[in-house]
Formats: structure tokens, C-alpha cells, sequence
């Protein structure tokens, strides 16, 4: 074989990519349209969108401005797609993720209503083999997984749910002709970010809602608003710089860094500092006051106080605006929430809120919701109780690596990646956003392009060099997991029970999911990676080793 030949003509397709969401699409576009591979999307629902097309709860909207929360690899596209507020709703999102398949012509190469079970890699013949739900099975020398981070909801953890005679939705499975709650009593199980936007919706059309709470969360003003043509126009004249500012950011928004110490300036300026982030909205309250908030705990504590008191300002009845102050983890310690509107939900007359730390929901019965206090009977159950994130959608496609290894084997005491994007043991599997990536702590849509625009370039890397598989070495993943884990432990995240700690499922390693060194500096590592002559992996042809030097790359 020479350089530039591969042997990916005995497989069904050059990559098969799996979820139609923003991953799996802009994966599409540019494996197919901009190098010419022949790829292959399964997704698991009737039609695209990810998250965009399962979560249309009441409410359901993005939290990062959407001129940000947008691809950035078409400066057309950038261009003719106009926003009609700050922050997009469910309907505008997907109904921009349906514009984006139309106009790269995407459809085509989507089999929807395809899960997929199995992906087994056979070392043989050097590629994956993906079999569905209904029994078919494809080849890909490349598998990319665009499966998304938030995509499998938590099964319900209450007995007696079957039981139930009125109506249960998730949050996250929610039915495309919705709900009607008029007159009717609700039930709320889950305050995390869905059950904020969820509540606050159906507070307003309920005849009753009962929110059921657990743990109270600190969720800050959104700031939504209609778009501003100024600002857009701003922002459309200058995008590219807009984005490279942005990729340049922590979290992948242009927004100010924060200050250095909370505990380092005086109470007046921190006061200041807070309510100009307050009434800015959105992330900026998390990332744009103070850097070391997350790190230490009396620093911690004035950001805390500080939306404690705002959350008493806002709720009349100081019993209940206790109850919805937290006081049992740090702020940031848990996937901060943004609200419009959610705390003042709590003074409507038809609204009342159970705390089930102090008396847990012990069952759901035919009639309602039973807690150690009683039984509590309802029309409609609504359960915003999470996801199984991150690993979760991995581990639920029954993925097989060399030598029969189950990655739910591998997996056992939590992830184990290389830069959160390949795993060692299953060669050419590529993690879009995958654990110990960013991934939720960036800009979703950027940080998918990144990792696309990385696996793209491996791929192009290996044809050009006449070389077919890459896989990380178990040294360089060994020193990736200590490095993110190092990362977190410099933090207050691993002491709060959290999903990004795995800590929300019962029985799953608790280990930080996410990388935490931020957006820039994990750019950077990527790219020094490449430069190297990608650091770290393994490339073979056929079995046979084959470590290019950096001159090479
Ligand atoms: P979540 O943050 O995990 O919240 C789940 C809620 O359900 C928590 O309040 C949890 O209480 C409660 N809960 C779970 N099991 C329970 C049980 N057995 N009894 C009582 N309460 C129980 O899930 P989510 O709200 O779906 O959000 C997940 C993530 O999705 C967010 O953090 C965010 O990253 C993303 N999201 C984003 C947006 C957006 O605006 N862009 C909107 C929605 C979701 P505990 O805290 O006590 O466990």
C-alpha cells in the first residue's frame, strides 16, 4: 500500500458517526463535504436535533447567548440566521438544527430511528462493526461517537411509578404534542436546571403545582431579552474575532475574566462586582466575578451569601424562601442554574413547595406522591430528575474494544480517556466531548467543532501518511486521568454531590467528569499534541506500529 491509500474499502463506510445532534451533524459536513469520506449517521430518534429534539419540556431553552451557542464554521451561515432573543428557545434551536441539515443537504446520509446496541471493533479487518436495534449491522473504519453528554435520562428511582393512573413525562423524553396542564394538580420531582426552566412555565398554567425538592440550587437571573440588532450587527460585522476571543475564554464566551480573589478586594467593591454580574445575567455571574471561587471555600462564601440574599429578596414567605436557599454545597459546585422569573413562581397562590431532604419521597402510588410527612395526589407527574451524563450514553451502545474488551468493563471505576477524545484498547473511536473533555464547561457548539476539526484532522493525517488506525498509548491515558483528576481535586466540585461528579446515580464511581483546566489551556495541549506528531497514540497500518516524527506530522 502506498502513502495516501488506505484499506477502507472493505468497510460499509469510512466513518459512521453516531447522534444527529450538533455533534453528529457538523461531523457529517465535514467528513463528507469537506474530505470526501463516506459517512454514515445513526440516531436514535424519528428525526435530528440531540438534546435540541428530546428536551421540549416548558421552558426549555439554551443558557449561552445564542449568537455564541451557534456553529461557527460557516460565515454564511453565521450570517443569514437570525435570533429572535438572547438566549433561543427549544423551538428556535431546532428549528435552526433543521436549517443547518437542509443547507449542507444532510439528511440524505441520517438513518434516524436507529439506535445502536453494539459496536464491536474486530482487529482483523481493522474497523468497527455498529449493529441497531433492529438487527443490522455496519462496518466504519472510524467510529465517532456524537452521542451527546446529557442524553440518558435517569431511569425513575421511585416504586410504585407503574402504579401511577394519571400522566408521567421526563423532562428529557418529553412529548413532541405536548402537555396540557390546565386545571390540573402537577407534580415537579427535581430542581436542577430542566426543573427550573419546567416550573416556572407550569406554574403560570397548572391548576395546581407542587415542586418536590431535595436539594435547593442557586440559580441566577438568565437576563433574557429580545435580540438587539445593534449588538447582533456587532457582532455579525466582527465574528470570526468574536470567536477567537471566544475559543479564547474558559468557557468558550467572550465574556471579561474574572477577578483574581474574592477575598481581595473590599466588601464594597465585591458587592459591586456581584450585582453588575447579577444584572448582566446568565454565566457571567459564574465566571466573570472573582477566580478564586471555586477553589476556596471563604471566598466560596461570599458569593454564596451573596445570592442567598438575593433569593430572600425575592420570595415572600421567608419559610419557604429558607427552603429555597442552599446551604448544603458551595455555589458552582453544582452545574449552576439561570431562571427568569423561577423564585417569584413560589409566591403564586397555586404553587407550594415539599422539601424532601428532610423527608424523602418514599414511594409514588396510584393516586400521587407519598413522603415519610403523606400522600400527596396529583393529575400529572412530571420527573426532571437528570441524566446518567457523560458516561452514560457511552456505555449504553454496548461499545467492544481489542481483544473483546467491554468498555463497561474498562470503565468500571470510571472513565478512562486520552484528552477526553479516544480511549486505549479501542482504536479509532473518537469522543465527541467526551468525559474528561470540557465539554459542558465550554461552549457546546465550539467545543464540538474542536473535537470534530481534531478527529478530522487525524483522519486526514493518517490517509495522507498511508496509515489506518490510531489509538492511545495506555501511558499517556494513564497520565491524561491523573492529570484531570489532579485538576479537580484542586477544587470545591468533588465535596458536592453532583452530576459532573457522578455523584446523582446510584452505584456510579464518583470521579469528576469533566476537564477542568478550561477551554484555552486544553486548545493548547491539543495542539501541541498535533505538533508532535499526535503525542501520545499509537498509528499503524495493518497492525503494524508506525510513530511518525514531528517533522512528519
Ligand atoms: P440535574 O441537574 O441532575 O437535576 C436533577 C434534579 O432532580 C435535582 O434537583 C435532584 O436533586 C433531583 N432528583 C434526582 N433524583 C431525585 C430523587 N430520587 N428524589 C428527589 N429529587 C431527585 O438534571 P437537569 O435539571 O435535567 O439538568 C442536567 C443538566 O442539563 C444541567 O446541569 C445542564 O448542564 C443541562 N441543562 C441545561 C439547560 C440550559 O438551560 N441550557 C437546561 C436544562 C438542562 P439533588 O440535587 O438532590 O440530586
Amino acid at each position: 500500500m502506498t502513502a495516501g491509500q488506505t484499506s477502507t474499502s472493505t468497510a460499509d463506510y469510512d466513518a459512521i458517526v453516531i447522534g444527529a445532534g450538533f455533534a453528529g451533524l457538523y461531523a457529517l459536513h465535514k467528513l463528507r463535504d469537506q474530505m470526501g469520506l463516506r459517512v454514515r449517521v445513526f440516531e436514535a430518534g424519528d428525526d435530528l436535533g440531540g438534546t435540541w429534539y428530546w428536551n421540549r419540556y416548558p421552558g426549555a431553552r439554551c443558557d449561552i447567548e445564542s449568537i455564541h451557542y451557534s456553529y461557527s464554521f460557516s460565515a454564511e451561515l453565521e450570517q443569514e440566521w437570525e435570533w429572535s432573543e438572547k438566549y433561543a428557545s427549544q423551538p428556535e434551536i431546532l428549528a435552526y438544527l433543521n436549517h443547518v441539515a437542509d443547507r449542507f443537504n444532510l439528511r440524505d446520509d441520517i438513518e434516524f430511528a436507529t439506535r445502536i446496541t453494539s459496536a464491536v471493533w474486530n482487529d482483523d479487518r481493522g474497523l468497527w462493526q455498529v449493529g441497531s436495534g433492529d438487527g443490522s449491522v455496519s462496518t466504519g473504519r472510524y467510529l465517532i461517537s456524537g452521542a451527546g453528554n446529557l442524553s440518558v435520562p435517569k431511569n425513575p428511582e421511585f416504586d410504585g411509578i407503574d402504579t401511577f393512573v394519571g400522566e408521567v413525562y421526563l423532562t428529557g423524553k418529553w412529548p413532541h404534542e405536548g402537555v396540557d396542564f390546565t386545571g390540573k394538580r402537577v407534580a415537579v420531582i427535581g430542581t436542577g436546571s430542566s426543573g427550573i426552566q419546567a416550573i416556572t412555565e407550569i406554574g403560570k398554567q397548572a391548576g395546581h403545582l407542587t415542586v418536590f425538592q431535595r436539594t435547593p440550587n442557586y440559580a441566577t437571573p438568565l437576563g433574557n431579552a429580545p435580540s438587539d440588532p445593534v449588538r447582533v450587527g456587532q457582532v455579525k460585522a466582527n465574528y470570526p474575532a468574536v470567536r477567537d476571543v471566544a475559543r479564547s475564554s474558559f468557557i468558550g464566551v467572550p465574556y471579561d475574566q474574572a477577578h483574581p480573589s474574592a477575598l481581595g478586594v473590599s466588601p464594597e467593591t465585591r458587592r459591586r462586582i456581584f450585582d453588575e454580574c447579577w444584572d448582566e445575567g446568565g454565566f457571567r455571574f459564574f465566571i466573570d466575578t472573582f477566580q478564586d471561587v471555586l477553589f476556596d471555600k471563604a471566598a466560596n462564601d461570599t458569593v454564596s451569601n451573596y445570592v442567598r440574599e438575593r433569593i430572600r429578596e425575592r420570595v415572600s414567605d421567608p419559610v419557604v424562601a429558607e427552603k429555597l436557599s442552599p446551604t448544603n454545597h458551595p455555589y458552582g459546585t453544582k452545574r449552576p442554574p439561570f431562571e427568569t422569573n423561577y423564585y417569584e413562581t413560589y409566591n403564586r397562590d397555586n404553587v407550594r413547595l415539599i422539601d424532601v431532604a428532610s423527608s424523602p419521597i418514599t414511594a409514588v402510588t396510584e393516586n400521587g406522591v407519598r413522603t415519610a410527612e403523606g400522600d400527596y395526589d396529583f393529575d400529572v407527574i412530571v420527573l426532571a430528575t437528570g441524566f446518567d451524563a457523560m458516561t452514560g450514553p457511552l456505555l449504553d451502545m454496548g461499545i467492544v474494544g481489542r481483544d473483546g474488551r467491554k468498555l463497561s468493563d474498562k470503565w468500571v471505576d470510571g472513565p478512562h480517556t486520552y484528552l477526553g477524545l479516544t480511549i486505549h484498547g479501542f482504536p479509532n473511536l473518537f469522543l465527541i466531548t467526551g468525559p474528561q473533555s470540557p465539554s459542558v464547561l465550554y461552549n457546546m457548539p465550539l467545543a464540538i467543532e474542536d473535537h470534530v476539526d481534531f478527529v478530522a484532522d487525524a483522519i486526514d493525517h493518517l490517509r495522507r501518511n498511508g496509515l489506518d488506525t490510531m489509538e492511545p498509548t495506555l501511558d499517556a491515558e494513564t497520565k491524561w486521568v491523573d492529570h484531570a483528576n489532579e485538576l479537580a481535586q484542586a477544587t470545591l466540585l468533588p465535596g458536592t454531590d453532583s452530576w459532573w461528579m457522578g455523584a446523582n446515580i446510584p452505584g456510579k464511581p464518583r470521579v469528576c467528569l469533566v476537564y477542568l483546566g478550561g477551554a484555552p489551556a486544553y486548545r493548547e495541549i491539543c495542539a501541541d499534541v498535533v505538533d508532535k506528531g499526535y503525542e501520545g497514540f499509537t498509528l499503524s497500518c495493518e497492525g503494524v506500529a508506525r510513530q511518525l516524527t514531528p517533522t512528519q506530522a
